[in-house]
C-alpha cells in the first residue's frame, strides 16, 4: 500500500519532533515578521505591567498623598498604556496572521507539487476527495500550531504571571463594575461579526474553488499525466492560492479590529473611573482603589486566561493536522526517470510489447509474457473480458508503472530509458470516463497542447463534432465547465475529451472506448469523432463496440493477462473453436453498438477455454 498512512496516537517524542519540524521549516523564513510580532508582544506585556505598576501610585500618591497635580498625568498615562496595548496587539495579530497565511500558501504549493509528482500507485490507494479535504484542514492546523506556540510563550504566560499576583489581593464583590463596559463591547462585536460573515462567505467560496480545482486535478491524474498538464495546472492553482491568501488576510484584519476597539473602550472606561474616583478621593477622602485594580486586573487577565485554557485542545488538534501533512509530503515518488533518460523521438509511433510481465506490486501477476506490435499509423483493438489486463496495457504504454520483465518499445526505443514527460507528450489519451477540469471549454481542449492557437482549438472541436454544441453555449468557447460551470451530457463530454486528444497532435492515440450506452444520435457523433481522431495515428483501443473491432487493422485477444489470439476479424472468425470466433457466435452478430467481451457474465457464458 502506498496511500496516505493512517495513525491516530501521538507520543510525546513524536509530538516534539513534529513541532520541531514545523518550527524549523517555517520560523527562519519569517524571521523579520516574527521579530515584529515578538516586539509587539513585549509592548503588550510591558504596557500591562505598567498599568499594574501605576496603581501603586494611583492609590499612594492620589488617594493618600492627595497630589492633585498627578491625577491627570497618571490617568492619561494609563490611557496611553491601553492605546499602546491595543495597537501592539493589533500589529502582533496581523503580523502573525500574515505569516500564518503565507505558511498556509507555502504548504499548499508544496503539497500540490508533491501530489503531481506521486505515481498512480499512490492514487489507487487514496480517495482523492478525502485527500483534498484532509489537506485543507491540516494545513490550517499547522498554522494554528505555530500561532499557539508563539502566542502562548511570547505573550500569555508572561502577562498572566504579572497579573496573577495582583489578582490574589482582589475583592470579588467589585466584579459587578466590570459589567459596565459590556454593552459597548457587545455592540462593537455585533457590528464586526456582521461584516465578518460577508467576508467569510466570500472566502469559503474561494476556498472551495481551490479545493475543487485540486480535487479535479487529482481525480483526473491519469489525464493530467498523459497530457503532461502538470505545469498548466500548477499555474492555475497558484493564482487561486494567492487570491485565497489575500482574502484570509482581510478576514484577520477585520476580526482583529475588535481588539483595539475593546481596549480603547476598556481604557476610556477605566481612565474615566479613575478620574472620577480620583477627584472624589481628593475632595471627599474616599479611596476606591480596590475597585480600579479589580476591574483592571480582570480585564487584563481575561484574554490570556481564555487563550491558555484553549491551548491544550488546540495543540492536540494541530499536532494531528501537522503530522498528517508530513505523512503526505514524506511519501517518496516511486517512479522517477532512469538515470541518463533521454527525450524520446516518435516519428512513426510503432508500439511493440516484447515479452512483457507485470504485477501491481501486491504479489499478483497481471500480465504474462505479453507480446504484440501495434503498427505505426494503424488501429490495434484490444479485446478481452473484464479483468483480462486491457487497461493495464494502456497504462504501461504511458509508463504509469514500471514493468517486471520484457520491454515496451516505441519506434524501437525502450520506454524504460526515455524521459516520461517526452513519452507522454507523444501520446494522446481518451479515457472511458471523459474528465473535464475547472475552466472554460477552450481551456479544457487546450490542455491537450498549451501552445495550440484558437484556430487549432476550434479545428479540433470541429473534427470531434463538438463545435456544433459549443457555439450554442452562453459564452461559446469561453463557457465555464466543471464543478461550477454548465452541465454537459455524457456524449458532449466525450467529444470534448476527443477534441483534447486531437489538438495534441500526437502520433500515438490510446483509447478506452466507453461502455456506457449513449442515445443513437450521440453515439454516431462520438463514433465519427473517434474515427477522425484515429486517422494517420497509431491507435491502441480497448474496444467494446463491434464496429470498432471489425474495422481494426489488427485485433489482440486477451485472456487473464495473456495474449491468446491475434489477427484481423475474418481470420480470427475462421479459426474453429477460437476464443474470438466462439465469442462472436455468442453475441457479436448483432450490429448495434453492444458491449463486446467486457462483461463478466460474457466470460462465464463462454465457459472454460483451456
Ligand atoms: P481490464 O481493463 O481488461 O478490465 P485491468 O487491466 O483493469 O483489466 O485489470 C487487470 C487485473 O489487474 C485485474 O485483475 C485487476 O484486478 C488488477 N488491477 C487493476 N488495477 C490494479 C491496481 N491499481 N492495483 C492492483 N491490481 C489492479
Amino acid at each position: 500500500m502506498n496511500g496516505v498512512p493512517k495513525k491516530n496516537k501521538i507520543d510525546p517524542t513524536e509530538a516534539r519532533r513534529v513541532v520541531g519540524r514545523v518550527l524549523g521549516e517555517n520560523v527562519r523564513q519569517h524571521r523579520s515578521s516574527y521579530t515584529v510580532a515578538v516586539f509587539a508582544m513585549l509592548a503588550v506585556a510591558l504596557s500591562t505591567a505598567f498599568v499594574a505598576y501605576i496603581f501603586k501610585d494611583v492609590i499612594n500618591k492620589i488617594y493618600y498623598e492627595r497630589r492633585e497635580d498627578l491625577i491627570i498625568p497618571i490617568s492619561l498615562g494609563i490611557l496611553a498604556a491601553f492605546v499602546i496595548r491595543g495597537v501592539a496587539t493589533y500589529v502582533q495579530s496581523v503580523t502573525m496572521a500574515k505569516v500564518g497565511n503565507s505558511i498556509v500558501a507555502r504548504y499548499q504549493h508544496r503539497i500540490f507539487d508533491h501530489l503531481m509528482k506521486l505515481g498512480l500507485d499512490f492514487y489507487h490507494d487514496t480517495r482523492s476527495a478525502q485527500l483534498a479535504a484532509r489537506i485543507n484542514q491540516n494545513i490550517g492546523g499547522v498554522r494554528e500550531l505555530l500561532d499557539i506556540v508563539v502566542t502562548t510563550i511570547g505573550k500569555d504566560i508572561p502577562t498572566l504571571i504579572a497579573l496573577v499576583g495582583t489578582m490574589i489581593l482582589l475583592d470579588p464583590l467589585l466584579s459587578l463594575f466590570a459589567l459596565l463596559i459590556g454593552p459597548p463591547v457587545l455592540l462593537t462585536v455585533r457590528y464586526l461579526t456582521k461584516r465578518l460573515r460577508v467576508i467569510h462567505r466570500e472566502s469559503v467560496t474561494l476556498n472551495s474553488h481551490l479545493l475543487g480545482a485540486m480535487q479535479e486535478a487529482t481525480q483526473g491524474i491519469a489525464i493530467v499525466k498523459a497530457f503532461t498538464m502538470e505545469d498548466q495546472l500548477r499555474g492555475k492553482i497558484s493564482k487561486l492560492i494567492t487570491r485565497a491568501e489575500e482574502r484570509a488576510n482581510k478576514i484577520s484584519r477585520v476580526s482583529e479590529r475588535l481588539t483595539p476597539v475593546t481596549e480603547l473602550i476598556a481604557g476610556t472606561a477605566i481612565a474615566s473611573m479613575i478620574m472620577y474616583t480620583g477627584f472624589r478621593a481628593v475632595y471627599d477622602a474616599q479611596p476606591p482603589g480596590a475597585m480600579f485594580s479589580f476591574i483592571t486586573a480582570v480585564l487584563l487577565a481575561y484574554d490570556p486566561v481564555r487563550r491558555l485554557a484553549r491551548v491544550q485542545v488546540g495543540l492536540e488538534r494541530s499536532l494531528v493536522n501537522a503530522r498528517m501533512i508530513y505523512e503526505i509530503l514524506d511519501i517518496e515518488p516511486r517512479q522517477a526517470d532512469s538515470i541518463g533518460a533521454v527525450p524520446i523521438t516518435v516519428p512513426n509511433g510503432e508500439v511493440q510489447f516484447d515479452n512483457v510481465s507485470f504485477g501491481y506490486g501486491n504479489g499478483i501477476q497481471v500480465l504474462h509474457n505479453v507480446s504484440f506490435t501495434a503498427d505505426a499509423g494503424k488501429t490495434t483493438a484490444i479485446v478481452g473480458a473484464s479483468g483480462a489486463g486491457k487497461s493495464t496495457l494502456i497504462g504501461l504504454v504511458q509508463r504509469f508503472y514500471d514493468i517486471d520483465g520484457g520491454r515496451i518499445l516505441v519506434d524501437g526505443q525502450d520506454i524504460a530509458h526515455v524521459s516520461k514527460r517526452s513519452l507522454r507528450q507523444s501520446i494522446a489519451y481518451v479515457s472511458q470516463q471523459p474528465y473535464l477540469f475547472e475552466g472554460t471549454i477552450a481551456d479544457n481542449i487546450r490542455y491537450g497542447r498549451p501552445d495550440a492557437t484558437d484556430e487549432e482549438v476550434i479545428e479540433a472541436a470541429k473534427l470531434a463534432n463538438a463545435d456544433e454544441f459549443i457555439i450554442k453555449q452562453p459564452q461559446s468557447y469561453g463557457t465555464e465547465v466543471g464543478e461550477n460551470g454548465i452541465t454537459l451530457s455524457g456524449g458532449q463530454r466525450q467529444r470534448l475529451s476527443i477534441a483534447r486528444a486531437i489538438v495534441r497532435n500526437a502520433s500515438i492515440l490510446l483509447l478506452d472506448e466507453a461502455t456506457s450506452a449513449l442515445d443513437n444520435e450521440s453515439e454516431k457523433r462520438v463514433q465519427q469523432a473517434l474515427e477522425r481522431s484515429m486517422q494517420g495515428r497509431t491507435t491502441i483501443v480497448i474496444a467494446h463496440r463491434l464496429s470498432t473491432i471489425v474495422n481494426a487493422d489488427h485485433i489482440v485477444v486477451m485472456e487473464a493477462g495473456r495474449v491468446v489470439e491475434e489477427g484481423v476479424h475474418e481470420t480470427l472468425l475462421a479459426r474453429p473453436n477460437g476464443v474470438y470466433a466462439r465469442f462472436y457466435q455468442l453475441q457479436g452478430k448483432d450490429e448495434s453498438p453492444i458491449i463486446l467481451m467486457d462483461e463478466d457474465e460474457t466470460a462465464e457464458r463462454m465457459g472454460p477455454t483451456e
